[in-house]
């Protein structure tokens, strides 16, 4: 324990790296020699001293709090102000992390000022980064440039993509003649700040000049960028509060993307401003591509939204059911219901094309309720009608099934429709369940404790490791179709899905075959034990008047 206790006094002796920890609520405990030195306090004079008194009147009251809030990882905060001893405000970055004792309990704050981001700048006093600008601390245009050179590099040998995306606020001059350049000034500061909280650490924020900014950030799909740019407009249009009023700010973005719009930064920079020149005269707050075919794509997926939305009002959306067939009887087991979308000007719309757009805007979450609801009332109604009850499976998305309020919704969607759980089984996929298992499978285990049946989707294409698995709280897994249309051809393939069979036995899991169109299909399942088939060979999915053909009435 004492060497413990020397070595970390000896680390931190050693470091260049400002450090500062601090207790729960912010009193300092101790500071390191290069502490003193970048602010210019000898230990003795901050020990026992509330931190905040260096941070506060340079700052806003919330962001001192946010400083010491307890939960999460380190946080990083690229502009900070902190006092100096002799009284001039000082600009750094700064790494803030909450440490637990070993019971779990927030205990510590360790404060980290980076030493490398730190320039005198003799003209203002203040110092400040190399590379970085000096009113946001947000990287310059030089130090972006070598980031997207650096990207670039990456790119052409990972065959991937880059967005650059230039934004300058709209009608900036006339904030800044009403309010004077000092609140203008604060202004860019805010913005930059919120525009450095909306990107990904991948991403490169900075300022290129006056109140133009730029995004840089790599992307598999032109979408991606998209959804960089939506964020970033999301992320301003908040009103902003300089000096006791309210601001209202909107940003024209302009995108170009490498390599079809340039190879080289200065040129994908030229592109992007005239991009950005052609998002002002359309009217400002919104963005353009410079290559002109993005527009419309663009324009597409903005206008498919906005029709999904629509769509949910004018109850255009509508279920196609899909029986399960049980593989020894050859009678229907249970069903899925699968979304379908009635146009009244582009037709029928298969889920493959709206589906990703909704979970992409979060659409999803209303239009799986709608679902989940929809089925339930239909089940219930057969139920009535006196057919054999069977189980319904419908999908559920990451989105939703993150959202806090899933259970709420199944629970409110049996009760109202007055189905018994056990007939409802949600869906789900691996991939929704990986990033954070503990928690989904907390969630899992709620779905379950309802009555409801839970499978995975698409079961094999994911990449989740077997070994959780048997953790999973789940009654049903579905191979994926991709596994069962091979099973002809490749002998890989075949024994894949044999062992994912005898797995899901194993586990006692119901197992669910998808995609079996030829007999040949329906053999193989059979012969392997799978206990349940959904695929083109016995039907495809069927309206309501069609599936209800397909079920059995009750003995009575
Ligand atoms: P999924 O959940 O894996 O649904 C099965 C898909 O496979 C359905 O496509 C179905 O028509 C298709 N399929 C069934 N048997 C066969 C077969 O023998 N051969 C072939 N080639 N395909 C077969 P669908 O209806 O186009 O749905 C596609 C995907 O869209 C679904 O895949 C699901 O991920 C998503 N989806 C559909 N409805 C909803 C919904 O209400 N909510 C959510 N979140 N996603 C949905
Ligand atoms: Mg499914
Ligand atoms: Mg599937």
């Amino acid at each position: 324990m004492a060497d413990a206790e020397a070595l970390f006094a000896a680390v931190l002796d050693a470091t260049a790296d400002a450090v500062m920890v601090t207790d729960r609520a912010g009193t300092i405990c101790r500071i390191n020699p290069a502490f003193h030195r970048l602010t210019g306090f000898p230990s003795d004079a901050l020990v026992g001293r509330d931190a905040r008194e260096l941070f506060s009147e340079i700052n806003s009251a919330e962001f001192c709090d946010e400083l010491w809030t307890e939960d999460g990882d380190t946080r990083f905060y690229p502009s900070v102000r902190s006092k100096h001893a002799d009284g001039r405000a000082q600009l750094h970055a700064l790494n803030m992390t909450p440490i637990q004792d070993s019971a779990g309990q927030p205990s510590r704050f360790v404060a980290v000022i980076l030493s490398d981001s730190f320039q005198s700048d003799a003209a203002s006093g203040e110092t400040r980064r190399v590379g970085y600008d000096a009113l946001t601390n947000l990287p310059d245009r030089t130090l972006l440039a070598d980031r997207v050179e650096q990207n670039i590099l990456n790119a052409k040998r990972a065959n991937k993509s880059i967005a650059l995306l230039v934004m300058g606020l709209d009608r900036f001059t006339v904030i800044n003649d009403a309010l004077g350049y000092a609140a203008g000034d604060i202004l860019l500061h805010e913005v930059a700040e919120r525009l450095a909280k909306v990107i990904r650490t991948s991403d490169t924020a900075a300022r290129l000049d006056g109140d133009k900014f730029a995004v840089m950030t790599p992307i598999s799909a032109i979408d991606d960028s998209v959804i960089v740019a939506e964020k970033v407009l999301a992320a301003i249009k908040k009103p902003f509060t300089i000096r006791g009023e309210e601001v209202f700010v909107t940003f024209s973005i302009g995108i170009s993307i490498y390599p079809t719009d340039g190879e080289t930064f200065d040129d994908l920079l030229k592109d992007s401003l005239s991009a950005m020149q052609f998002a002002k005269a359309s009217g400002g707050a919104g963005y353009q591509f410079f290559a002109s075919d993005m527009n419309a794509k663009a324009r597409n997926r903005l206008s498919l939204e906005k029709r999904m939305r629509a769509a949910l009002v004018n109850k255009e959306f509508l279920l196609y059911y899909q029986p399960k067939m049980d593989a020894t009887t050859g009678k229907v087991k249970g069903g899925e219901a699968l979304i379908r979308w009635q146009d009244p000007q582009h037709g029928f719309i298969g889920p493959g094309e709206f589906i990703p757009v909704a979970e992409e805007t979060g659409l999803i979450v209303e239009i799986g309720t709608w679902v989940m609801r929809e089925a339930c009332f239909q089940i219930k109604k057969w139920q009535d009608m006196g057919y054999e009850p069977i189980r319904m499976s419908v999908n559920v998305s990451a989105h939703q099934f993150k959202a806090k309020d899933l259970l709420d919704k199944v629970k409110s969607a049996l009760a109202d429709s007055g189905l018994e759980a056990k007939w409802l089984e949600l869906e789900i996929t691996e991939s929704m369940l990986m990033n954070d298992v503990e928690s989904a499978i907390a969630r899992m285990q709620a779905v379950r404790d309802l009555g409801c049946g839970l499978s995975i989707d698409d079961f094999g294409t994911g990449y989740s490791s077997l070994s959780y698995l048997g953790r999973f709280p789940i009654t049903t897994l579905k191979i994926d179709r991709a596994f069962i249309r091979d099973v002809q051809e490749n002998q890989n393939t075949k024994e894949i899905a044999r062992a994912i069979i005898g797995l899901s036995r194993g586990l006692n899991l119901e197992v669910v075959a998808e995609g079996a169109e030829i007999l040949e299909h329906v053999e193989f399942l059979r012969d392997n034990g799978c206990d349940v088939i959904q695929g083109f060979y016995f039907s495809k999915p069927l309206d309501v008047k069609a599936f209800e053909a397909k079920l059995s009435k009750k003995a009575s």
